[in-house]
């Protein structure tokens, strides 16, 4: 299985993964023009696209859902409090694409199970993705308050995370955001901090070999180097040392990752 973070942040998210038969995304949150940039800089085109997996109806990560849906027949799967609030925002999805993933499911595409977990978010019902194929896993998690012990069942041991890495704690603070938003953000279903996030990380790796992708930067109140240094040190006081098993990758708002092997 192979993956790259199409682009990540506050105003747009897109994963894409792909094996040797299927090519999947997680959320499309931007233009359908945009989707196809940055789907053709790793090398792919939309129209390969065999499904789209929504987390939630929150805009940056919808965007294009509607265009790309109805410009590439590309079947939709979101669960059904989803579905609700994604009326009205994506226009007309014909009947025949639009699928049913329910909150802690796993539907499988031949050798690759993709498995739905509940996150902490302030959405009708955000889920996120973990997938499975030949012993490898990748997991998708961003947009979540908190990480829960039950979420970390779900995505413990991946060889490869797309992992929110929202914000600086301090940098929230200081910033130029009305108080309800920064409430908003550090409540239990806004998203996680740097240092959250890193103490999650220490909870869920094995010692193996391990990729993760910190995403979801907050254009304000975080930068990569900031989010990489804040984790890093944050890991380093839960006894991880980065480099040696865990590797930190840096998302782009409006570039894709490299596409890699997990
Ligand atoms: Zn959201
Ligand atoms: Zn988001």
């Amino acid at each position: 299985m192979r993956f790259s973070v199409l682009a990540s942040g506050s105003s747009g998210n897109a994963v894409f993964i792909e094996n040797d038969e299927h090519t999947f995304l997680v959320d499309a949150g931007f233009s359908a023009k945009k989707m196809d940039s940055l789907v053709e800089g790793i090398g792919r085109s939309m129209k390969q696209v065999d499904g789209i997996f929504v987390t939630h109806e929150h805009s940056d990560h919808i965007k294009g859902i509607g265009v790309v849906a109805r410009k590439y027949g590309i079947p939709i799967y979101a669960n059904e409090k989803t579905w609700q609030a994604m009326d009205g925002l994506v226009g007309n999805i014909p009947l025949d694409q639009r699928f049913q993933f329910d909150m802690e499911t796993v539907k499988s595409f031949g050798s690759l199970d993709v498995q739905s977990f509940a996150v902490s978010h302030d959405a009708a019902d955000p889920m996120f993705y973990v997938f499975h194929e030949n012993g490898r896993k990748l997991a998708v998690i961003t947009d979540t308050g908190y990480v829960s012990d039950r979420m970390k069942g779900f995505i413990r041991g991946a060889d490869a995370f797309v992992f929110e890495s929202n914000h600086d704690v301090s940098m929230l603070q200081v910033g130029r955001y009305p108080w309800s938003v920064k409430r908003r953000i550090l409540s239990d279903v806004g998203h996680v901090s740097n240092e959250d996030a890193a103490v999650a990380i220490s909870e869920v790796v094995e010692q193996k070999e391990t990729k993760i992708y910190l995403s979801h930067l907050s254009k304000d109140n975080n930068m990569k180097d900031l989010a990489r240094m804040s984790v890093t040190q944050t890991l380093e006081t839960c006894g991880i040392i980065t480099g040696e098993f865990v590797h930190l990758h840096d998302t782009d708002a409006d570039q894709p990752t490299e596409l890699v092997t997990v």
